[in-house]
C-alpha cells in the first residue's frame, strides 16, 4: 500500500466508524454484569484468557454465593477455585477476585472507583480492564479499551502497526475524535467475532473491502496436519511455509509479541 497521509488514514478511520455504527448500532458488553459496575469489574478480570461465553456460565453461581464486593472480600479462596475451574487461570482469578474485593471494601467504601489511577490499583485489573469498566460501567469515556480483536483489527486496517495494546490504543486515540471513542470496543470486538475473524476473515463479503488495505491478504488458515506424530511429506511442508511466510508478510498484527488478551 502507497504511503498514506494522516490526513487520508483519518478519512479513511471516520468511513470505519461510519460503517461500524450503521451495522453495529447498539452494540454492548458481550459479558453478563446486571448493571453492577462490581460485577463488570470481577466479570471483565475473569475473562483473561478466555471467552465472554465462559466467564458467563461461571458469573451467575459466583454472584449466588457473593452477591456483594463484602460477601466476596470473605469469600474462602477454594470455593471461589472451585466456582472459577471451568474458565482456567482460575487459582490466580480467585486470589485476584477476592483480593479486588478487599480493596473495594477497604478502601474505596465498598463502591468501584471512577478513575484510571485507582482501578488501575486493584488487583488483576489493567489498563484494559478500567478502560471498560469506565467506559461501560460509568459511562466515562477516557480511552479505547485495545483487547485481542481491537488489536487485529486496527492493524488489518492499517490504522496502527505498534507492537503494543496501549501503543495502539494511543494511535487510535490520536486518529479519532474523541467522540468516536465510545462505541469503537464493542464494535470491533463483534466486528472481530462476526467478519474479520483471526482466521479465516471475510473479506469478501466485509463491508470495509474497499476500505481496507489487508483486503484478502489476511488469510491465516492452519497448516493441515497429517494423522498425529507423523510429520507433512516434504513437498507439503516447503509449500506450507511458503504459504506460512507469504501470510505472515501481509499480516504483522499476528507477528507481534504480547498480542492482548480477550
Ligand atoms: S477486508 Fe478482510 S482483512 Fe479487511 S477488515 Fe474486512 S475482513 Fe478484515
Amino acid at each position: 500500500m502507497p504511503r498514506e497521509s494522516l490526513a487520508k488514514k483519518r478519512e479513511r478511520a471516520l468511513a470505519v466508524a461510519e460503517r461500524m455504527n450503521e451495522h453495529f448500532p447498539a452494540a454492548e458488553c458481550a459479558l453478563h454484569f446486571d448493571g453492577d459496575p462490581f460485577r463488570l469489574t470481577i466479570a471483565v478480570l475473569l475473562s483473561a484468557q478466555t471467552t465472554d461465553a465462559g466467564v458467563n456460565k461461571v458469573t451467575p453461581e459466583l454472584w449466588e454465593r457473593y452477591p456483594t464486593p463484602a460477601d466476596l472480600a470473605a469469600a474462602d479462596v477454594s470455593d471461589v477455585e472451585r466456582i472459577l475451574r471451568p474458565i482456567g487461570f482460575f487459582h490466580t482469578k480467585a486470589a485476584n477476585c477476592i483480593k479486588c474485593a478487599q480493596m473495594i471494601v477497604g478502601e474505596f467504601g465498598g463502591e468501584v472507583p471512577h478513575t484510571f489511577e485507582e482501578l488501575e490499583r486493584l488487583p488483576g485489573v489493567g489498563h484494559k480492564t478500567a478502560n471498560i469498566v469506565l467506559n461501560t460501567g460509568f459511562g466515562i469515556v477516557e480511552g479505547i479499551a485495545v483487547d485481542t480483536h481491537v488489536f487485529r483489527v486496527a492493524h488489518r486496517l492499517k490504522l496502527s502497526n505498534a507492537t503494543q495494546p496501549l501503543d495502539t490504543e494511543q494511535d487510535l486515540l490520536k486518529i479519532y475524535p474523541r467522540e468516536y471513542w465510545g462505541p469503537i470496543n464493542h464494535q470491533w470486538v463483534l466486528f472481530g467475532r462476526q467478519v474479520c475473524t483471526a482466521r479465516n476473515p471475510s473479506c469478501e463479503t466485509c463491508f470495509l473491502a474497499d476500505i481496507c488495505p489487508s483486503f484478502g491478504k489476511a488469510e491465516t488458515t492452519p497448516k493441515k496436519r497429517t494423522a498425529k506424530g507423523k510429520k507433512p511429506a516434504k513437498k507439503t511442508a516447503k509449500k506450507s511455509a511458503a504459504r506460512s511466510k507469504k501470510a505472515s508478510a501481509a499480516k504483522p498484527a499476528d507477528k507481534a509479541k504480547n498480542t492482548p488478551t480477550q
